[in-house]
């Protein structure tokens, strides 16, 4: 059967998928714990001090909800292709074969590119 990518870039993909889901679960727990510092204590800051750590923990709170939902994409991923989805490498929503080059870019995206730009619109 014809596949637009190829076993060796497939095993690139893999690689890369792995390395996001340890980097990402580090950040998120990384994150975690800096709002569990932040939250603490909270009667010692004086008002300047208080609304920069606020701001922070919305930060950090905004960027875990971005690595989960990104962590959640690519355990997805590797699951399709652990499963031998044949369909990994085409866009879930129009079945064009996404091209390596984004692959190799967003390999947890399960979308084309002109889908995803369609998603993001939305
Ligand atoms: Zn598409």
């Amino acid at each position: 059967m014809e596949h637009t990518v190829q076993d060796e870039q497939m095993q690139l993909i893999i690689q890369r998928l792995h390395k996001l889901q340890h980097d990402l679960s580090e950040e998120i727990t990384g994150l975690r714990e800096m709002l569990a510092e932040v939250g603490g204590d909270r009667e010692q800051f004086d008002t300047s001090e208080r609304s920069d750590a606020l701001q922070q923990r919305n930060m950090a709170k905004a960027n875990v909800m971005l690595s989960e939902r990104r962590l959640h994409l690519v355990e997805a991923a590797l699951r399709r292709i652990d499963e031998g989805d044949e369909d990994f490498g085409y866009c879930r929503s129009c079945d064009a074969s996404i091209p390596f080059a984004r692959l190799s870019v967003r390999p947890e995206s399960p979308l084309c590119m002109s889908c995803q730009q369609q998603q993001e619109v939305r």
